[in-house]
This record gives structure tokens, sequence and C-alpha cells, in this order.
């Protein structure tokens, strides 16, 4: 059982290079499941290798539990950590990959052979323990490397990627059966996916990171809910939140958005905390469900958009519609009802509802409300 702590954590690679990860402050609680999220180059697998100690770090303070383990040895850090490429011995069978770092720490044989069965139960591998990796599917495969770590009964365990090399179908089903052992094994997991989707599924909260730096650290929900800048608000969520940019004005007491294209009369609780930005430069964030959406269509005094269906993607539950106004130029998505009559090249005006949309300084990117 540990908490993991994270100050002010840089990592420079090479002299003179941009820094790979910027002053991290994280506090990972006990038994939390954290995902750290992000797009490709942002950070996290350094962040990860360097909470394991197989990165140095070049400034901060790592503690794992009480303990300050910049200088400690990775094997003695009581962690276990599982890779994208499972990285299992090909020579050796299931048992005795599973055993394998308990034999290197001479642990009792049958204390081994207890261990090594209890995690094949638990991950549904007791079938395969005479099996040579290359005999096994890549989802049986992942499962055997989370059993090597699950063997050392860690206090940390620290996932770099672990589904990207699964088909689509078995990433879903890891997904929840990783959430299910994080359960059932009651122990901190950290977690590193450039995927959003197994960030908001699989998090207790989730950090997102860009370009070295830590944008938001929160539960999936208040993330999506509220997201602190338009980095992330375009990040976490799928399909994206739309963004239209404008600007800000104030007319006969009431706030409206408005560019070439769109005029939209904004809420009037936003009136005191957007008062700075009126006159300025401003990005609406609507995420695609309140466009057009049945809650949008009967909120009251609800404002439309008026665009031209550009693209219908029918997806079953719903229907996803790419819409054009002005060739091009502003266009965004709509997750409406299936049973909606719109056609590529017809017209359609949607009500939007604004309750969960947000306003964001267009040069700083934060956001306003
Ligand atoms: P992510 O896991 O988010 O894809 P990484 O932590 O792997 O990102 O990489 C962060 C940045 O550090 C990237 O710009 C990457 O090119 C750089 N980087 C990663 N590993 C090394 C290395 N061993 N040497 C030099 N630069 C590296």
């Amino acid at each position: 059982m540990a908490n993991v702590s994270l100050k002010g954590v840089c990592k420079i690679y090479a002299k003179g290079a941009a820094p790979a990860v910027s002053g991290v402050n994280l506090e990972i609680r006990d038994k939390e499941f954290m995902v750290l999220v992000g797009p490709s180059g942002c950070g996290k697998s350094t962040t990860l290798r360097m909470i394991a100690g197989l990165e140095e770090i070049s400034s901060g303070e790592i503690r794992i539990g009480d303990r300050l383990v910049n200088d400690v040895p990775p094997k003695d850090r009581d962690i276990a950590m599982v890779f994208q490429n499972y990285a299992l011995y090909p020579h050796m069978t299931v048992y005795e990959n599973m055993a394998f770092a308990l034999r290197l720490r001479h642990v009792d044989r049958r204390e081994i052979d207890r261990r090594v069965r209890e995690a094949a139960d638990v991950l549904g591998i007791a079938d395969f323990l005479d099996r040579k990796p290359k005999a096994l599917s890549g989802g049986q495969r992942q499962r055997v490397a989370v059993g090597r770590c699950i063997v050392r009964k860690p206090a940390v365990f620290l996932f770099d990627e672990p589904l990207s090399n699964l088909d689509a179908k078995m990433r879903v089903q890891m997904r929840a059966e990783i959430s299910m052992l994080h359960r059932r094994l009651d122990t901190t997991m950290i977690y590193v996916t450039h995927d959003q989707v197994e960030a908001m599924t699989m998090g207790d909260r989730i950090c997102v990171m860009k370009d070295g730096v830590v944008q938001q650290v929160d539960t999936p929900l208040a993330i999506y809910d509220n997201p602190a800048n338009l980095f992330v608000a375009g990040f976490i969520g799928t399909p994206p939140t739309n963004f239209f940019r404008g600007r800000l004005l104030s007319r006969n007491g009431s706030l409206l958005f408005a560019n070439e294209r769109f005029e939209i009369p904004l809420r009037d609780d936003w009136k005191a905390p957007a008062a700075p930005h009126v006159g300025g430069e401003i990005v609406l964030g609507v995420r695609p469900e309140d466009i057009g959406s049945p809650r949008a269509e009967t909120a009251a005094g609800a404002p439309t958009l008026t665009a031209t269906a550009v693209v219908v993607e029918p997806m079953g539950a719903e229907t996803y519609l790419h819409l054009s106004a002005d060739d091009g130029a502003h266009t965004f998505l709509a997750r409406v009802s299936p049973r909606l009559p719109v056609k590529v090249g017809q017209s359609a005006t949607l009500a939007l509802d604004l309750s969960n949309a947000h306003l964001f300084d267009a040069a700083t990117e934060r956001a306003v409300v």
C-alpha cells in the first residue's frame, strides 16, 4: 500500500533540449487508479519511468509512501511495471515467466507455486501455465505480463500503454479486466495511455499532460464537465468539443458571442465572470451532444445554429452530423438522434444547450467560465 508523490519533477534528456517533463507536481493517493494521458511525446512515459526508477530525474523529488526514492534503484522501489510489448521471456513457459522474479529473490518454492497459481486463477490463465508465450493470443500474453507483476505483490503497479498492441475488442475487454483487478487487489496503480477513452473509463482520477506539463488533474467527469483550458476540452471527450472562435459582446445588457457567421446569445450567469473579456477574442466550446439533442431542443429560449449537413454518420444509437456554414470556414459536429431526418446537402437549424458549454480566452486558452 503506498501513495506516490511527485514534487517539481523535471526531465531534460540532453543539454539544450526542451524539457521532456517540466515541474510536475502530482499526489497519487494510496490505492488510487491514476491515469496519465496526453498525446504522443507529452512526457507521460518519461514520468512513469522516473517513478519506476528506469529514468533518472533531472530535478525534483519522488516519494513512494514516505520514502524519498530519487536514488533508490528500481528493484528496491516496491513497484512492478507492465510494458506495452509485454517483455515476456520467449523460452520460458507462462509458469516460469510468472515465477522468475520470485526465484531471483529466493522466495520459497511452495510460496512461488501458491502465488503463481493464485495469480493465474485471478487472470483466467490457469490452463496455459505450461505454454510458451508464442502459443498465446495477445490478450493472454497481456494477462501473463500482468500476472508476473501480481505475484510480486508490489506496493505500486505501473502500466505503460499495456493495451496498445491489442485489437479494439480485446482492448475493451482488458480495460474492464484491469479495472476489476484494481478493485480486487486494492493497490495503487498508475497507468499511462494516449487514449482518452481508456483514461475516462479506468481512472479514479486523470492527469492530462501536454508538452511535458500537467494541464489538469481531476476525476474523469470533473475534467469532462469543467476542462481547465482549450487543450483539455479538445482532448477529453469523443467526438471532441466544438470550438467557435469570435468576439464577446455586450448588447442591451445581454452577453453575446459573435463571428462572421453566428450570433449566439449567452447565459446571463456568465455576465459577471466574463465581464473582463467583453470586446475581446473568445472561444466558445460546445460538446457535440449539446447541439441538436432532445435536451437542447427543449431548453427554454435555446439559441440555434443553422448550417448545412456535409457528412452524416449513423452510429446506430446516435448520428454524428458534420455541419458547415460558409463553405467550410465554420464547421462543427452534432450528436443527434438517429431519427432526425437530415441528409447530406440539407440545411438544418439545431438548438444549442449551453448549460455545459464554456468560454475560453483566445490568447491564454484558459477557461473563463
Ligand atoms: P509520451 O510517453 O507521452 O509519448 P515520452 O515521455 O516518451 O512521451 O517523451 C517525451 C519527450 O521526450 C519526447 O519529446 C521524446 O522525444 C523525448 N524522449 C523520450 N525518451 C527520450 C530519450 N531516451 N532520449 C531523448 N529524448 C527522449
